[in-house]
């Protein structure tokens, strides 16, 4: 047990020692002397209880006799006592003016592990464990803080962080709450904040894990419940400089597909007018041949005697005469097809 009462007043282990985990050894003599008398008292179930205050373990209060007293039963590791204390006087040293408490009820029953009671502002409540809450009771909770208008600050043990290249959904909830998942390790008296951050990359969802350490002993906490260092800001300018990179990537593709629409087009542009000019060409062939094919005809036409001229049967002179007055004329399109099969058979001999 962490705390009891002396006087009807709440005292708490986490006193008997400084920031650095040096003992303040005559508060501790004076509390055994005040247990000796049987004046410090159990929160719980009023039984007198002992101070206990080693060198190796962390102190606490034990009942003096076996008692069905949940507090007293209560078994708590040496991790999370020292990590009680550790928070105990970040809490004192950001907040000297304010009451603090340790395993402070709530109204409804249930325990926060420190508790700031901020008069004008906020109230802050610590949630510091080392195992993780089922869903409904963290729920529970959370909701329970916010209807109440209280900041909840949730920390985990340093055993909870998995180290993996993402936080698990419990992380994750926390990361929601207060824009970071925390983690304390006691041993190194340090806090490990950590805060996943998804992104897109090339078209594709990525993901990583931002973290930095802090000192447990340089960091306070601010009153929204933030801790006072430049984690948050970090987190924010990673996320813009990722948004941003993705942003100048799809820039660039979108640049370059530009540049292929653009190139594509020109290259289309440039065989339609070489089409063009080849048609051109082409029809302008053509008509000097026509011309020279008409040419070449009329010439013959002269050099034949179409009054000398054998006529097969079924040809009339008079006829072919005036057909070919008509082709001199270009008029051969009324020349009948009889005629003009002749008179082409006469030119190509
Ligand atoms: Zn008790």
């Amino acid at each position: 047990m962490d705390i009891c009462l002396y006087n009807g007043t709440e005292i708490c282990t986490y006193d008997l020692k400084d920031e650095s985990g040096i003992y303040y050894q005559d508060i501790v003599m004076e509390w055994k002397r005040r247990a000796a008398e049987r004046k410090l008292i159990c929160v719980d179930c009023g039984s007198p209880v002992y101070l206990a205050a080693g060198l190796i373990k962390e102190p606490y209060f034990a009942h003096y006799d076996i008692v069905s007293c949940a507090y007293g039963k209560r078994m708590e590791s040496q991790e999370l006592m020292r990590g009680k204390r550790l928070l105990y006087h970040m809490l004192k040293r950001s907040f000297p003016t304010k009451e603090i408490h340790i395993r402070h009820r709530l109204p409804n029953g249930l325990y926060a592990t420190c508790y700031v009671k901020n008069g004008e502002g906020y109230d802050i409540a610590i949630d510091y464990r080392l195992q993780t809450l089922p869903i409904k009771e963290l729920d529970l909770r959370v909701q329970y803080y916010d209807e109440q208008e209280i900041i909840p600050v949730f920390l985990l043990g340093i055993r909870q962080d998995k180290k993996e290249g993402q936080l698990s959904w419990y992380q994750t909830y926390i990361q929601n709450l207060s824009g970071c998942c925390a983690f304390l390790d006691t041993e190194e008296e340090k806090l490990i904040m950590k805060h996943h951050i998804t992104y897109i990359e090339n078209g594709k969802r990525k993901s990583k894990v931002y973290q930095k350490s802090y000192n447990i002993h340089n960091l306070s906490l601010a009153e929204d419940g933030r801790f006072l260092c430049d984690f948050y800001e970090d987190c924010e300018s990673i996320k813009v400089e990722l948004n941003e990179k993705e942003e100048r990537e799809q820039k660039r593709r979108r640049d370059i597909r530009e540049k292929e629409r653009r190139y594509h087009e020109e290259q289309i542009r440039r065989e339609s007018v070489l089409l063009a000019e080849q048609e051109r060409k082409k029809q302008q062939n053509n008509l000097k041949l026509q011309e020279y094919q008409e040419w070449c005809k009329q010439e013959k036409l002269l050099k034949i005697d179409f009054h000398t001229v054998t006529l097969p049967e079924g040809i009339r002179r008079d006829v072919l005469l005036n057909c070919i007055e008509m082709m001199k004329n270009d008029q051969e399109e009324m020349i009948s097809k009889r005629y003009l099969d002749y008179i082409y058979k006469l030119i190509k001999e």
